[in-house]
């Protein structure tokens, strides 16, 4: 005898909005975060996922992920990264010597693109970033190059004394692809006061978006959750990506990305660790609220691929990617094998229940895995 789930009485409501195609808003996306009934959560994300087009495929990218520099002026609370330039292990790469570590890379590991992100360095000039995009181009013309977060471009306006608009005419000149979502913590003043003061305000990153997608490159968002962030200003956040979705539809998929507390100011504060229950909400009410944007992540670098596998069930519909990513300060180091990285996402993802579909940036299909 089947026993039907019961839906508890506060998502009633909103099951029914969602299930009628209708747009949920600020009081209906606290409700859900509110709410503890978590398998009920899961299953009216995974239905509005397939409401939309969703089957049972799920993407990775074989991908590498590169960091030109951990010298960083802007000191984010929340940040283990960053070094200034007088640490021991404050990380600086030469151009010729990233991409001579790259090519390395990709003589045993087929990525398809380059991620690669770097901290605020202000003893760099705009050249190195327009020179080590042109020069990642020139050696690797087929791969995808997804660099530099909007903070980084904001950066890179003080030091070239450019627009955001011309700082993404040059670098698009040079060979970028796309952005990155990162630097986009939680939009709310209050919050990027205690937690990045250093930082742009969120209104700049929205904009160097809007801007990077008028200039007809597709971009990635991103929110950071688990610091100070109260349930209101997430979701304000969600809407914010929403609103300026509508406008442009320039964002491919949306990384809802857990604060970790471990080397930041915050671990001898006490702060703990996300839960799986708060990590789960978290990718079931961005599908939910991102009812513009097609592709929701389970980072399973930040979430552990046990909680990946579960998130693909609330909402998830791509795993991110291999993660080809060997410390880069040990360039000469030893590669895992494409095969072996790709084979495990490709386990990862059937054990899951579902279709797994290797995809280029663009959610083009590579290869995909039939059972
Ligand atoms: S800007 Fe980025 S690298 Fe710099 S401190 Fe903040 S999070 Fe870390």
């Amino acid at each position: 005898m089947a026993i039907a789930t019961p839906v508890s009485a506060e998502l009633r409501t909103i099951r029914e909005k969602v299930l009628a195609g209708e747009r949920l808003d600020l009081d209906d996306g606290i409700t859900l975060l509110e709410c503890d009934d978590l398998l009920s959560l899961g299953e009216l994300a995974d239905s509005a996922r397939r409401l939309r087009g969703g089957n049972e495929e799920v993407y990775f990218v074989n991908n590498l992920y590169l960091n030109h520099t951990t010298i960083c002026r802007v000191k984010c609370k929340f940040c283990a990264f960053a070094r200034t330039a007088k640490q021991a292990d404050a990380e600086m790469w030469e151009i010729d010597d990233l991409v001579a570590h790259a090519l390395r890379v990709r003589e045993h590991q087929e990525f398809s693109e380059i991620h690669m992100v770097g901290g605020e360095n202000p003893h760099l000039d705009f050249s190195y970033y327009v020179d080590i995009t042109a020069a990642l181009r020139k050696a690797m013309p087929d791969v995808h190059l997804k660099l530099f977060t909007a903070s980084e471009i904001h950066h890179m306006t003080k030091l070239s004394g450019l627009t955001h608009e011309d700082v993404l005419k040059e670098l698009i000149k040079a060979g970028l692809d796309t952005l990155p979502g990162g630097g986009a913590e939680v939009f709310a003043p209050r919050v990027r006061k205690i937690v990045a003061p250093g930082k742009e305000p969120g209104e700049t990153w929205l904009q160097t978006h809007r801007t990077a997608h008028a200039l007809g490159l597709r971009t990635h968002c991103t929110m950071l959750y688990n610091h100070v962030e109260t349930y209101e200003e997430r979701i304000e956040h969600l809407l914010a990506l929403r609103d300026l979705q509508d406008d442009t539809s320039g964002f491919m998929a949306f990384i809802p990305l857990p604060f970790h507390p471990e080397n930041t100011v915050f671990e001898r504060r006490g702060w703990k660790f996300t839960t799986g229950m708060d990590d789960l909400k978290m990718v079931a009410v961005s599908r939910l609220m991102l009812d513009n944007v097609e592709h929701v992540k389970a980072y399973w670098i930040m979430i552990s691929t046990p909680l990946a596998q579960v998130a693909l069930h609330f909402g998830a519909n791509d795993i991110q990617g291999t993660v080809v990513e060997e410390k880069i300060a040990h360039a000469a180091g030893a590669v895992t094998p494409t095969e072996e990285k790709v084979g495990d996402l490709v386990h990862v993802i059937r054990e899951a229940g579902k279709v797994p579909v290797q995809r280029d940036t663009f959610y083009n299909v590579i290869r995909r895995f039939d059972p």
